[in-house]
């Protein structure tokens, strides 16, 4: 079962424009900034109060995923991340259930987090993480 909302993902045009913007006037605090070299991503953790935490997402390739969403959608909402206590064991479950996976099983996420990505198909349109903590 799904604990709490872990973050809320974003994709920005301008990552350090939206940094700014977050910490500068609606005060967040930073907790963690990550390059995927890799997928070609950049991501800022932004939080308030380490309770509530946005996730921005920045490409740092035209091919990246979010380069494809910012060109199909624009900025905007990218994913819902909830916090599960056994990753392993919920996507096993939520698969039985007929949820569409995109990750049969998880990765390695930020700050040594395991991650598996939800189809929209499966949540009414909204793309869900899951992430276990370390
Ligand atoms: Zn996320």
């Amino acid at each position: 079962m799904f604990k709490e909302i872990d973050h809320i993902g974003i994709c920005v045009a301008n990552i350090e424009d939206s940094i700014k913007q977050y910490t500068e006037q609606l005060g967040f605090t930073m907790a963690a900034r990550e390059s995927l070299d890799k997928q070609g991503i950049t991501l800022a953790f932004l939080s308030l109060k380490g309770e509530t935490t946005v996730e921005l997402l920045g490409s740092l390739r035209d091919d990246s995923v979010v380069a494809k969403h910012l060109s199909k959608r624009g900025p905007g909402l990218h994913h819902i991340c909830y916090r599960v206590e056994n990753i392993s064991s919920e996507l096993i479950r939520l698969e039985k259930l007929g949820y569409r996976l995109i990750d049969k099983t998880s990765r390695p996420g930020a700050a040594g987090s395991k991650i598996a990505f939800l189809h929209p198909q499966s949540f009414g349109g909204v793309l869900v993480e899951l992430c276990q903590r370390v």
